[in-house]
């Protein structure tokens, strides 16, 4: 039975490897498949299909988008088509929603002596889609904070002084612009939102009724308990099983590809062929 990872980000968002480095790294751990979810973007994709040919290792294009609905959720695309044009509308103007946001916070940090620039964080990481990880990664090089938990903690975190909101694509644009470019939608990371009871249920009947496919219920830091009443949730509403670490390479050290924190995420290749199926009705 092999092993797989579909939640992956690489240095095209805010993981720290490269596409590339981030297949062999798979290759090495013995994984026979990965997907490749940076945040709002598929600029890793190819590199790492490439890869992928080149290692044996199976690579499917994913991505995962921040969507409107409450205080942001998120949505995993697996599977889809990496040049689709039912991507590059949405996408673009996410990008451009995000680099508003970026310059708001870098501008208000700048305002009160913090000499951040824009342009340094692209230099540090090029050709990332910036976020607010690569703001904490500088605050914490440059001696402001000990670590991205604090840098959060104190000042990137909703309700902290450089916290920025910004507009985020209604989760039914976002489902189906994943499904027009040939994916399966998962509910990602459902129990990181705060929801219980019939919260819970009416945001999985939501995502379900968006167009929803698959949820993860194997997740970084997800128990067996946990694990067990997503799934057995997933069966309820219809949905395949995902799952995945959720691996961002450096900055999230405690994570490792393929195995989570404590060995909790160990994704049998048998979850592939049932997103596959559904993929074929999708
Ligand atoms: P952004 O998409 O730019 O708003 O940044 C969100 C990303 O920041 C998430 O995907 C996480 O990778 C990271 N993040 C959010 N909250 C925290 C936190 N409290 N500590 C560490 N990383 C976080
Ligand atoms: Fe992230
Ligand atoms: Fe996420
Ligand atoms: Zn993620």
């Amino acid at each position: 039975m092999g092993k797989i990872d579909l939640h992956i980000h690489t240095s095209a968002s805010d993981g720290t490897f490269t596409p590339r480095e981030t297949v062999e790294l798979a290759g090495k751990l013995g994984l026979s498949a990965i997907a490749i979810t940076d945040h709002d973007t598929v600029a890793g994709v190819k590199d790492a299909l490439i890869a992928g040919e080149e290692l044996g290792v199976k690579v499917i294009p994913g991505i995962e988008i921040s969507a409107g609905y409450d205080d942001g959720v998120h949505i995993l695309g697996l599977f889809i088509d990496p040049k689709s044009v039912a991507l590059r509308p949405a996408l673009d103007w996410v990008i451009r929603e995000r680099e508003a946001r970026n310059e708001r916070i870098v501008n208000a940090m700048v305002s009160d002596g913090i000499p951040i620039s824009l342009q340094e964080l692209q230099t540090a990481n090029p050709n990332a889609v910036l976020g607010r990880p690569h703001i904490a990664q500088w605050l914490m090089n440059n001696g402001y904070v000990s670590s991205m938990v604090e840098a959060f903690d104190r000042y990137l975190d909703k309700g902290r002084v450089y916290y920025r909101s910004r507009q985020r694509i209604p989760l039914s644009d976002a489902v189906s612009c994943i499904r027009n470019a040939g994916g399966v939608a998962v509910i990602a990371h459902p129990l990181q939102y705060g929801y219980e009871g019939t919260e819970m249920e009416t945001f999985i009947r939501t995502c379900v009724d968006e167009g929803c496919r698959a949820m993860e219920c194997i997740y970084s830091g997800y128990g067996r308990e946990q694990r067990e009443m997503l799934v057995s949730m997933a069966a309820e509403y219809g949905l395949a099983v995902s799952g995945g670490s959720d691996f961002h390479g450096k900055r999230k050290p405690h994570i490792q590809m393929g195995w989570g924190i404590d060995g909790e995420v160990s994704v049998p290749d048998s979850v592939l062929e049932g997103l596959l199926q559904i993929a074929k009705k999708c």
